[in-house]
Formats: C-alpha cells, sequence, structure tokens
C-alpha cells in the first residue's frame, strides 16, 4: 500500500472538481496546497482487516484524521496508539462506548465490524451525538438499515455508508460520461464480484454475523455498480442459487448467486456474487453509442478500464483516502459525491438484497420499489 502512495504526486478533481494535493516524496512534485479547513477527527470501531486499510489510508488525508478507537482487544488498542498516536482519552471498549458523546475530540465513528453488528452499533453512536460512517453492507436486512437512517435523523447526525467507489477517479469519469450521453442509450450491465473465501471458521461464513454470503459481502458490488453505472433504479430482479459445497456455505450463507434487474428505462443488468470462484471483479456496460469494460471494478485498485473511445487514464489513488477526505467535505460544506451514499443510498441496496434473497426462495421474479 506504501508504495503506491510514493508514486508521484498526483493532482486529483473530486467527484465535485475541488481539486485535493496528495503528495509523495516525489523531488519533482508541486509545493503542497496546505489545507487549512475544519478536519473530521474520527475514530475507528472495529480493528480488523479492513478497519487497518482505512487507518493507512487516513494518514494521507487532509480534511479528516484518525483520533480515536474503539475495540474489545486491549492490545490492539495499545498497538493503535503508539502507531497512529491516539491518546488514551480517544480509547473505547464496546461496554463504555457511549461515553464517546462527552468527548468533543472525536466528530464521528467509523463502524468497521460484522456485519451483524452494524445496526445496533451505529444506533449507538447516533444516540452518543456523533456522525456514523458505517462499511457495507450497513445491515443484514432494510428493516435494520432503516432503523439505521432513523435514528441518525432523530439524533440530527449524518449517516455515510463506505461506497469507496463513488469518490475513486475512474468510476467517477464513466459516471460523468454516462451522464453526458457518450454511452447513448445505456441497455445492458453485467456485474461480476467474487473471490475464493477461505477460513471455514471466520464470520463471513456465520449467518448471523455475516446476514448471509457473498451477497451480503461482494455482490454488492455489483448491485451498486449496476445502479450507478446505469443511473437507474431496478424495478424487477430474478435470481438463482447454487450452492456446491453446503458444509462450508450453510442454510441462510449464499456460495453463489446470479441475478437479474430490470430498469424502467428496458436496460437490463445481469450479474454473479460468489464466494467459490476467483479474479471476478469485472463491470461491463453498453448503449447504443458506446460501451465500457472496467477490470478489475472494484477491487482496491488500481482499478483499470477501458471505453469505445481508449483507456481510462485517471490516476489510481488510494480510495479510502479519497473517501474520508469526501466525507469530510461532505459533513463540513454539504458537497455531494456524484453518487450518494448516504443512509438511504445503503438502505436501497438492502432492499434489493432482501429482493434478491426472496427470488432465490420462492423462485420467483421480485418487483421493487425503491
Ligand atoms: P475483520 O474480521 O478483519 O475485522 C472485524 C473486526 O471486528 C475485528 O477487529 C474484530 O475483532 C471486530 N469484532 C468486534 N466484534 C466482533 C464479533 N462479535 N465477532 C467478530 N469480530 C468482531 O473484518 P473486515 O474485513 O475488517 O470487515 C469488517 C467490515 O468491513 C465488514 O462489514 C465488511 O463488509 C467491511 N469491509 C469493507 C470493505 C470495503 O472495501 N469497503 C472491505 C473489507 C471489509
Amino acid at each position: 500500500m506504501g508504495s503506491r502512495r510514493n508514486f508521484i504526486e498526483k493532482l486529483t478533481v473530486s467527484a465535485v472538481g475541488v481539486p485535493i494535493l496528495y503528495h509523495s516524496s516525489n523531488l519533482f512534485a508541486a509545493p503542497e496546497v496546505p489545507y487549512e479547513g475544519p478536519i473530521l477527527k474520527v475514530a475507528i470501531m472495529g480493528l480488523g482487516s479492513y478497519g487497518t486499510r482505512v487507518a493507512e489510508a487516513m494518514k494521507d488525508c487532509k480534511r479528516a484524521k484518525l483520533v480515536g478507537v474503539i475495540s474489545g482487544t486491549p492490545s490492539k488498542i495499545k498497538d493503535w496508539q503508539s502507531k497512529y498516536g491516539i491518546p488514551k482519552k480517544n480509547c473505547y471498549n464496546y461496554e463504555n462506548f457511549d461515553a464517546i458523546k462527552d468527548n468533543a475530540d472525536i466528530d464521528a465513528v467509523y463502524v468497521i465490524t460484522p456485519n451483524g453488528l452494524h445496526k445496533d452499533q451505529s444506533i449507538r453512536v447516533a444516540k452518543a451525538g456523533k456522525h456514523v460512517i458505517c462499511e457495507k453492507p450497513m445491515a443484514i436486512n432494510a428493516e435494520e438499515g432503516q432503523a439505521m437512517v432513523d435514528a441518525c435523523k432523530a439524533a440530527n447526525v449524518k449517516l455515510l455508508i463506505g461506497y469507496r467507489m463513488h469518490y475513486e477517479p475512474k468510476t467517477v469519469e464513466v459516471i460523468k460520461m454516462r451522464k453526458n450521453g457518450e454511452f447513448g442509450k445505456v441497455k445492458f450491465f453485467q456485474g461480476q464480484s467474487g473471490f475464493t473465501i477461505g477460513d471455514p471458521t471466520q464470520w463471513r461464513l456465520d449467518k448471523k454475523l455475516a446476514g448471509g454470503g457473498a451477497m451480503m459481502d461482494i455482490g454488492i458490488y455489483s448491485i451498486n455498480g449496476a445502479r450507478y453505472m446505469l443511473g437507474e433504479e431496478p424495478i424487477w430482479v430474478t435470481a438463482q442459487e447454487t450452492k456446491t459445497d453446503p458444509v462450508k456455505f450453510e442454510e441462510g450463507v449464499d456460495e453463489t448467486i446470479q441475478f437479474q434487474l430490470g430498469f424502467p428505462s428496458g436496460a437490463v443488468a445481469n450479474c454473479l456474487s460468489t464466494y467459490n470462484m476467483s479474479n471476478l471483479d469485472r463491470f461491463f456496460m453498453t448503449g447504443s453509442d458506446g460501451w465500457v469494460e472496467m477490470k478489475p471494478s472494484t477491487g482496491y485498485g488500481p482499478i483499470k478500464g477501458r471505453t469505445h473511445k481508449g483507456e481510462l487514464d485517471q490516476p489510481h489513488i488510494t480510495h479510502q483516502t479519497l473517501q474520508m477526505d469526501g466525507m469530510a467535505q461532505l459533513i463540513f460544506e454539504g458537497v455531494q459525491p456524484i453518487v450518494p451514499l448516504d443512509g438511504e443510498e445503503g438502505v436501497k441496496d438492502m432492499k434489493i438484497i432482501d429482493a434478491i434473497y426472496k427470488a432465490v426462495e420462492t423462485g420467483d421474479k421480485q418487483n421493487i420499489n425503491l
């Protein structure tokens, strides 16, 4: 990860067109533009693999800073304190973190724990009066997601979901091209999202903590991608499940699901979500006047892609750095990314997942009303 950041001085334009300068040790680098606005002070809850990735990426943020942690493991708290210079007064565990309400040094809590814990933890953060940033999937069904939206509204705090692709430069470019009509009338999207999952004892294969299987974890990228690539909300879904290993993938933990989404314009999406195939990270979209293929399309990058006009050559910048700076800008200045990433956006994906599971269970086409 570090080496990516050390490449070259990269000047990018955020999703809303405000230049943000990301630096490196390049000798020819232009002088850094000092940022003097407010800094979003963030505590991370859940110091696991993705929490660590976010913490590392935040070292390069201009508008956001890691200042606190919430963890059940005292040794990890100690490690993080020394690694990221976190003061003791900003360290909490899962029992006492409601006390964060009295801590003026923390503006937001980023919930990066197993999916099944997101709802209760996010609602506790909201009740403590702090903004909630929550990882995808925001919850394990739409009802839980809506409860989070309601709690954050009642507490007058923001709820933002960790949809890092909404700030990724090549993705943003493709969305702009579609908005400008460069693909003509978009007609078809194909999303393939999957990997071969390892350790059978991990929480991702535990229905209670994961809420499901591959669909919750990785299939959601094709769902969200279908929506932001085509720029419409689906009105129906059909889905078929294949399970080759019922021991590893227990009842309620999906291994492989193919699903199809229909959109009001007549556009369709055909997607695959799996925990049992490797190298599946590809988006394709075609319209009356052009096409785009992205592969990889949602991994940590660099994202690669080409359109009927040629290669996408926007710079790679660590996704989570862009995301956290973007979220800070959203919270302080109300600046929205090109595609929203608020709680309502998260609930839409949860409604689609609910409908996909229902379509698998019944074998019937399900209508969706977003
Ligand atoms: P992980 O297992 O590496 O980390 C989870 C953390 O939660 C660990 O530190 C663990 O100790 C803690 N935890 C607290 N209570 C727990 C409990 N009851 N059981 C198990 N762990 C508990 O998982 P991860 O890969 O960091 O995923 C965490 C969240 O982040 C998930 O919601 C996942 O979907 C999301 N995620 C998002 C992305 C992305 O690109 N946006 C990537 C990876 C993970």
